[in-house]
C-alpha cells in the first residue's frame, strides 16, 4: 500500500479531503524509460514540434483556469488576486520561452574557413529533472519557468511535484500528459512523481538517465540535491535557486521616507512574506531610526492578514523567530494577527550585533525583517561584503547609483535595485534571477526569463571539408 500526501486549507485550518498517493520506484523508473525513449527518439527537436506543443499547452492551460484555481486556492490559502498574477506569469513565461526557443533555433552560426566549414548548434541536454517552490504553485512548479524552459530546449522533463499542493501538481500534470496525448507527441516528454520524503528525489537526480536538473527552494534542499548531482558518476548541471536575505540599505540622504518604508513594509508582509526575494534586512542611518522604527511598526500594525501556505511553513518560521529572539540582539516589534496567528514585524538591532550572532543572517521566510542601525558608512560596507551572495540588494536615497555602495551591491547580488523594493520579478529578457553562491548554484545563469532556456541547451560544432 503507498503512504498518501495530505494538503492543507490554513485559511479555514483543515485537512483537503483528496489525498495522493506516493510514487513507487518502479513509478520512478518507469517515467526515467520513457524520458529516455522521448529523447533517443528526438520527440521535441524540430522546433515546430516544440512550437506546436507549446501553444496548444497554453490553451489547454486556459480552459482549466477555474479548476486550476479551485485547488490552488484549497492547497496554498493565497488570493484570487494572486493567483491571476502568477497564471498570467504562467502563460507569459509559456510564451516567453517558446519564442525565445526559435529565436535560438535561427541563431545557427557558420563559418566558412580555407579547408573546411564549421556550424554550431543547438541541441537539448537531454531528460531534465525539476523540483518546484512551496511559494508559487504555478510559476516556479509544474507548469513553471525551469519545466516550461526545459520543454522549449527540446527536453523531456520529470517533476518531482511539491507536496504542500500535490493536487496543484497533478492536474498540472495530467494538463500536460492530455496535450501530449491530444498532439499524439511522446508520452516520456513529461513524467510526474509525488513523494513524502526525499527517497524518490533523490533517486531521481541520482539516476544517470537525467542529464540536467532545475531546483527553486531553501538553501538546504538545493544544496543536498546539488551535492547528489556533482557526485554522481556523471556529474550534471545542476541549477538550483535558493534563497536571500535581499538586503536595503537606507542612505542618510534619503528624501520621502516615509512611502519607501511604507513600500517596504507592504513587499515584507505581502502574501505573509513567502517570497524569496522578501526584503529581510534593511540598513539604517542612526540619524533616521527613531522615525523608521515608529513609520514601520505603525505600517506592520495594519498589514492585512493572511495565512501562511502550509503548517510546515509556520512552524518553521516560528522556529526561525524563536532563534532571532533567543540572541537577546534587539528590541522585538511583533504583532500576532488574531486570525491566523502568524506573528509579523521586524527586530532593531545594531550593526555590530551581525558579527556575533551568525544566525541574523540567514533567510527568515515570512512577514519579518530585520532593521539593523549603522552609523557609519564603511562599517556597513564590511558588513556587506561579509554578507554571502544574494538574489537582490536595494539602494533607497538621492543619486543611489553613485553612492559607494552601488559596486558592492553589483559584486553581491543578481540584482540590483535603486529605490525600489525587490519583490515583483517580471519575466523579461533584461530580467537576471540568480546570484552569487548562495542565492543560486551558477551566478551566471538567471531561471527567469528567456535567457534561462540556456540552462538546458548544449552546442554541437559540425566540421565538414570543402566538397563533402
Ligand atoms: P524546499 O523545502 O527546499 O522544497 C523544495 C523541493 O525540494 C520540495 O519538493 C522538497 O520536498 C524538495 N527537497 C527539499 N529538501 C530535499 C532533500 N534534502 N532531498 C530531496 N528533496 C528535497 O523549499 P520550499 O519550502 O518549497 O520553499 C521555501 C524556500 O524556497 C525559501 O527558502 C525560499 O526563499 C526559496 N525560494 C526560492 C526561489 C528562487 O527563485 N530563488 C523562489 C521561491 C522560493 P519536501 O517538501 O518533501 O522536502
Amino acid at each position: 500500500m503507498p503512504n498518501f500526501i495530505e494538503t492543507y486549507h490554513c485559511r479555514t485550518g483543515t485537512v483537503n479531503p483528496n489525498s495522493y498517493p506516493v510514487s513507487s520506484v518502479d513509478e520512478l523508473y518507469k517515467c526515467l524509460e520513457q524520458a529516455t525513449e522521448a529523447h533517443d527518439s528526438g520527440a521535441l527537436l524540430d522546433i515546430r514540434v516544440r512550437t506546436n506543443f507549446l501553444n496548444e499547452l497554453h490553451e489547454q492551460i486556459v480552459a482549466r483556469k477555474e479548476d486550476l484555481y479551485n485547488l490552488y486556492e484549497r492547497e496554498t490559502s493565497l488570493s484570487r488576486s494572486r493567483f491571476e498574477t502568477e497564471f498570467e506569469r504562467t502563460l507569459n513565461q509559456l510564451r516567453l520561452y517558446r519564442d525565445a526557443a526559435s529565436a535560438l533555433e535561427q541563431e545557427r552560426t557558420e563559418s566558412v574557413l580555407t579547408d573546411r566549414i564549421i556550424t554550431k548548434k543547438p541541441l537539448p541536454v537531454g531528460p531534465v529533472a525539476v523540483f518546484g517552490a512551496s511559494n508559487f504553485p504555478l510559476a516556479y512548479s509544474t507548469l513553471g519557468g525551469d519545466v516550461m524552459g526545459a520543454f522549449a530546449a527540446g527536453c523531456p522533463v520529470i517533476v518531482k511535484g511539491h507536496p504542500f499542493h500535490a493536487g496543484t501538481s497533478l492536474l498540472s500534470s495530467e494538463i500536460i500528459r492530455g496535450t501530449l496525448s491530444k498532439l499524439n507527441l511522446h508520452p516520456g516528454i513529461f513524467g510526474h512523481v509525488l513523494d513524502d520524503g526525499h527517497r524518490i528525489g533523490q533517486a531521481l537526480v541520482q539516476d544517470e538517465r537525467i542529464k540536467g536538473c532545475g531546483f527553486t527552494g531553501s538553501f538546504e534542499g538545493g544544496m543536498a540535491l546539488y551535492r547528489i548531482a556533482q557526485n554522481r558518476k556523471e556529474p550534471i548541471p545542476f541549477f538550483a535557486e535558493m534563497g536571500s536575505l535581499n538586503p536595503v540599505v537606507i542612505l542618510p540622504n534619503t528624501e520621502n521616507l516615509n512611502s519607501h518604508l511604507h513600500a517596504l513594509v507592504d513587499s515584507i508582509t505581502t502574501d505573509a512574506g513567502q517570497f524569496c526575494t522578501k526584503p529581510g534586512i534593511i540598513f539604517c542611518p542612526s540619524a533616521l531610526i527613531e522615525e523608521t522604527i515608529q513609520t514601520m511598526n505603525a505600517r506592520f500594525n495594519q498589514a492585512p492578514t493572511q495565512p501562511m501556505l502550509h503548517p510546515t511553513i509556520q512552524q518553521r518560521y516560528e522556529m526561525r523567530l524563536n532563534e532571532i529572539q533567543s540572541t537577546n540582539a534587539g528590541e522585538f516589534y511583533l504583532k500576532i494577527d488574531q486570525e491566523f496567528s502568524v506573528p509579523h514585524g521586524f527586530m532593531h538591532t545594531l550593526n555590530r550585533e551581525l558579527n556575533h550572532f551568525e544566525t541574523l543572517s540567514h533567510e527568515v521566510f515570512g512577514p519579518f525583517c530585520l532593521l539593523v542601525e549603522y552609523d557609519d558608512i564603511k562599517r556597513l560596507e564590511s558588513t556587506l561584503s561579509a554578507l554571502k551572495g544574494q538574489l537582490t540588494t536595494t539602494i533607497i536615497g538621492k543619486n543611489p547609483e553613485q553612492s559607494t555602495l552601488f559596486n558592492l551591491a553589483c559584486n553581491i547580488a543578481g540584482r540590483v535595485i535603486l529605490s525600489g523594493v525587490p519583490t515583483g520579478v517580471a519575466v523579461i529578457p533584461e530580467m537576471h534571477h540568480g546570484g552569487p553562491y548562495p542565492a543560486s548554484s551558477d551566478s551566471r545563469f538567471t531561471a527567469v526569463g528567456e535567457a534561462s532556456i540556456l540552462r538546458f541547451v548544449r552546442y554541437v560544432s559540425v566540421q565538414k571539408s570543402h566538397g563533402t
